[in-house]
């Protein structure tokens, strides 16, 4: 069985290995800390338990993953997060990323498309403790507009494009990581920041596997 402390040595190696892609050659101590203590096993199914700290994604039913626990640490950590974040998550999922986003910044709302998954999510978000996250069944690419703007916000499933209400509700000096592409295609993640200005730019930073950004329409759906 993986431990826990052995999969962040892991996930330390993968950030080294990846540094020329990512520009990230150390992860904040203050993100592997977050993943040191947020219990991963209770966000996988049981049947999983076992493999909770391998370096993998896992199924969690309803054709869902949680993520590979060095993307999830990547992606949290090209955020820059600090303590009064306002931070805004599409694709609940799990409910793991959530947490620890929780961990590291003020405020986090998050945003699940699947009614069974995002109740799942909150009762096992309940369970660990983290009271404060703010959960919502939805369409995430619409963005939380009563809650906007946001220091950060984090994207869990692939989209075809960038979201033109996500831009919209990052605040002046924001970041954005959301991965790009077509479903089981090509995907990039992508960094996007907007300046004081209100300026956005973007870079690619790796190529990355998600299962799609569904809109909440039907027929898009099952084609997703
Ligand atoms: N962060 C999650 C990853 C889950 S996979 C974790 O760590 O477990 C991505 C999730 O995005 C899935 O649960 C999927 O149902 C959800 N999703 C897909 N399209 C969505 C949309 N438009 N709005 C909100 N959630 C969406």
């Amino acid at each position: 069985m993986t431990t826990r402390q052995q999969l962040i040595e892991e996930i330390t190696r993968e950030a080294q290995d990846t540094a020329s892609l990512t520009g990230r050659d150390r992860l904040d101590p203050r993100v592997l800390q977050a993943l040191r203590t947020v219990r991963r096993e209770a966000f996988v199914p049981a049947t999983a338990v076992r493999h909770a700290y391998v370096n993998a994604p896992l199924p969690i039913g309803c054709g869902q993953t949680i993520s590979q626990p060095f993307v999830v640490a990547l992606m949290t950590e090209l955020l820059d997060l600090r303590s009064a974040d306002h931070v805004l998550e599409v694709g609940t999922g799990s409910g793991y990323q959530t947490a620890v986003l929780a961990e590291l910044a003020d405020t986090v709302g998050s945003i699940e498309i699947i009614p069974e998954l995002a109740a799942r999510a909150a009762a096992v978000l309940a369970a660990e403790g983290y009271a404060r996250v703010a959960l919502r069944t939805g369409d995430g690419s619409l963005g939380w507009p009563e809650r906007a703007p946001f220091d950060a916000i984090i994207v869990t499933a692939a989209a075809r494009d960038v979201p033109p209400a996500l831009v919209e509700q990052l605040r002046p000096g924001g970041r954005m990581v959301i991965p790009v592409g077509e479903a089981g295609g090509e995907q990039e993640l992508r960094l996007l920041r907007k300046d004081a200005g209100g300026t956005v730019t973007s870079r690619s930073v790796l190529s990355v596997a998600f299962v799609p950004l569904t809109s909440g329409t039907r027929e898009d759906r099952r084609r997703g």
